[in-house]
């Protein structure tokens, strides 16, 4: 089955890893900016990854059959640095006119912490001034709930953001009702040990049925599995659920949730175009 991985860090994967997806059905991927395991220093730093996350991995993407798109800002972790975090949000723009940039994310919060939700607003103004599509990173389990509240909480209170436009991610059992009733896309997010794991996902897609949820791997540099949306796919057939279902969680949501942006250009393989919107 053909499925897109809404959320995937390739910048910390090998080359081996897009020919296995691309074996496995991924036919797009989305790759939004995050922590490169230290503090980068200078919005120079910034530069030069926005332009291997917009050059780079779509090349290396493309020699796989595989559509490449990214999302650009700072990570929550760098946010305590607001003078830098400031000098970053100025220096986006430069980039969001390039082909496969989707949007901004994964902005969010990490430590729930005042200088966070200061950098996490800002960003939403960026979003808001250039049109953009946001996606979101919820805090880890011990701050998730809280966090999770805090930035839907934000996000509501600034008019105009539109809920359709915007993907919390790393939802769980506790937090997804929260993010599907205010409007908002979710992501789950399938790990090996941390956040859902196939099998959570495939309950609670049996809970709140398929609107507005997705499911991706954030493959990343961390203990985690690039090809976690087909073990989705194949917990979900175990079950018995319908190709149907399935595919409008791991391909047709992302379709229409991504092509709610301009630069988003996807083109189906002949055998499995499908209307979408
Ligand atoms: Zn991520």
């Amino acid at each position: 089955m053909d499925y897109i991985d809404p959320h995937i860090h390739m910048v910390s994967r090998i080359t081996d890893d897009y020919e296995t997806l691309a074996r496995m059905g991924c036919v797009a991927m989305s790759e939004p900016a995050f922590w490169a395991g230290y503090d980068r220093g200078t919005v120079h730093g910034f530069r030069d990854y926005f332009r291997h996350l917009t050059e780079i991995e779509p090349k290396r993407a493309a020699r796989y059959g595989i559509q490449h798109y990214t999302w650009l800002c700072i990570n929550a972790k760098e946010a305590e640095n607001v003078a830098l975090s400031r000098d970053v949000i100025a220096m986006i723009p430069e980039f969001l006119d390039r082909p496969n940039v989707l949007g901004i994310g994964e902005i969010g919060l990490n430590k729930n912490t005042k200088n966070e939700c200061i950098v996490f607003q800002e960003h939403v103004d960026l979003a808001m001034r250039f049109d953009q599509q946001i996606l979101i990173h919820t805090p880890h389990l011990e701050d998730k709930y809280q966090g999770t509240r805090m930035i839907l909480d934000m996000l509501t209170s600034d008019a105009r953001v539109n809920p359709s436009r915007v993907l919390v991610d790393h939802v769980e059992e506790h937090t997804v009702r929260h993010v599907l009733d205010e409007g908002f896309w979710a992501g789950m997010t399938l790990y090996p040990v941390t956040k859902c794991t196939p099998a959570r996902a495939a309950d609670i897609i049996e809970m709140y049925g398929p609107e507005r949820l997705m499911v991706n791997s954030a493959g990343d540099w961390g203990p985690s599995k690039p090809t976690a949306v087909p073990d989705f796919i194949f917990e979900m057939r175990r079950r018995g659920h319908s190709e149907g279902l399935i595919r409008r969680v791991v391909y047709e949501n992302p379709l229409t949730f991504f092509g709610q942006s301009k630069n988003f250009q996807f083109t189906p393989r002949e055998d499995t175009v499908v209307s979408v919107g």
